[in-house]
């Protein structure tokens, strides 16, 4: 069976911008792939934190993943740091990874200019996930249109080697990106994502959607209710297309473009489609949240998988490379 490998940051609880751009993928993918998906704590330590809250972090994102479907009993779910093959592969990508090529990543220009001290760690982030990646040979990667960039280098990286050492060993890796590949903030200026503060958290309660979809940008055409506005282009509609069964989609389009709903009125139609999915996630998370003892086995025995395969390859490549 083919693997996937895909990664996620412990930031705490999901965003419906990493669920619809990725995690709704894992869920689909862990029926008809052997899958391996990984907390990426060893990620998180690149930008300053405090021990703490990395901690509850870790729990809510390990609680978000188990209530949105990811299965554990399924796929392999585990904390990146209990395995400790991904931070000494990231060693050995290292010494095949061109530095012009980490300066030049998107998301290492956006977060260098935002931290006051720059950390090695935050440029070489994508040569551990690099090495998430390869460790488990998998060349299916479900993640979002943000990472796609990260994943070029990694199969930079992945050929580099297979040439250095004349082996096709490690595999190039391919992203898979869903039909909602990216998601914009409710402000409607750049991609939803926790360090903007733009996002709807996917276990927060109706109230809260409600009091952060009401002001939410819509097509700024719709000045007034009677003006017609175009569905494309809005960002609630193609909300509403994650998660509204298509009649009601097709709806939606045909009353903003005839102005027969106010933008408030598609709002509230969008409330009730994100609810009729959110709502059992939300009670599945209460559950996991009152049994703490359950999630932490799942994480343990995800561990002892992922440490089964990574320490495979590792050893391997190692063998490979006149190491020991
Ligand atoms: P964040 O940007 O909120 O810090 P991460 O970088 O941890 O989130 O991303 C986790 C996963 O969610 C990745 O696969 C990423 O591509 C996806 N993702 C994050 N934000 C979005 C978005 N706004 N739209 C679609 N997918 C997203």
């Amino acid at each position: 069976m083919a693997r996937v490998f895909s990664g996620i940051q412990p930031s705490g609880e999901l965003h419906i911008g990493n669920y619809l751009g990725a995690i709704r993928n894992w869920v689909e993918l862990q029926h008809k792939y052997e899958s391996f998906f990984s907390i990426v704590d060893y990620h998180a330590i690149t930008v300053s934190y405090e021990p703490a809250d990395l901690r509850r972090r870790t729990r809510d994102m390990a609680i978000s993943l188990v209530a949105a479907g990811v299965d554990p009993a399924r796929c392999t779910l585990f904390l990146q740091s209990a395995v400790s093959e991904h931070t000494e592969l990231a060693w050995i990508f290292n010494t095949v990874t061109p530095l012009g090529e980490l300066e030049r990543q998107t998301q290492y220009k956006d977060k260098s200019s935002r931290q006051e001290s720059l950390l090695a760690g935050l440029l070489n982030y994508p040569v551990l996930q690099a090495a998430d990646i390869a460790l488990y040979k998998s060349d299916l990667v479900p993640v979002g249109e943000d990472q796609v960039q990260h994943l070029e280098l990694a199969r930079e990286i992945v050929r580099r080697w297979n040439t250095k050492f004349s082996v096709e060993f490690f595999v190039e890796p391919k992203p898979f990106l869903t039909p909602t590949r990216r998601i914009m903030g409710l402000d409607g200026r750049a991609k939803m994502s926790k360090s903007l503060g733009n996002t709807v958290g996917l276990l927060d309660e109706p109230s809260v959607i409600w009091e952060k979809l009401r002001p939410a940008v819509t097509d700024p055409a719709r000045v007034r209710k009677t003006d017609p506005g175009t569905p494309e282009i809005c960002n609630i509609y193609h909300i509403h297309q994650a998660f509204s069964p298509p009649e009601t989609v097709e709806h939606v389009a045909q009353q903003c473009r005839s102005a027969g709903w106010g933008c408030i009125d598609c709002k509230r139609v969008l409330q009730d489609s994100m609810e009729a999915e959110l709502g059992p996630i939300r009670a599945r998370a209460a559950e996991l949240r009152a049994t703490p003892e359950l999630l932490d086995d799942a994480l343990s025995t995800g561990a002892v998988n992922a440490k089964r395969v990574a320490s495979a390859t590792l050893g391997e490549a190692k063998q490979i490379m006149g190491l020991r």
